[in-house]
């Protein structure tokens, strides 16, 4: 069994955030996995700022799996 770390828990265990839409305020409903949701009003794209240890942990890529690992590194480029 891996040690779990805070920001792998994050990621783990989705929760629904609620974003506001930049364009006309609406509520926009994101998981903490999704880098980005379209808003249901008016389909403007609302980014997710995920802080993930995968941009720095060194365990992190054993921690969430490769594919994931992957996928949120990418998102910080
Ligand atoms: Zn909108």
């Amino acid at each position: 069994m891996i040690f779990k770390c805070p920001g792998a828990a994050n990621i783990r265990t989705p929760t629904i955030k609620i974003k506001k839409c930049p364009r006309c305020g609406g509520e926009v409903e994101l998981f903490s996995i999704d880098m980005k949701a379209d808003c249901p009003s008016c389909g403007q794209t609302v980014f997710n700022n995920i802080s993930s240890c995968a941009q720095y942990c060194q365990y992190a890529e054993q921690c969430l799996g490769t594919e994931t690992f992957q996928k949120f590194k990418q998102q910080g480029k």
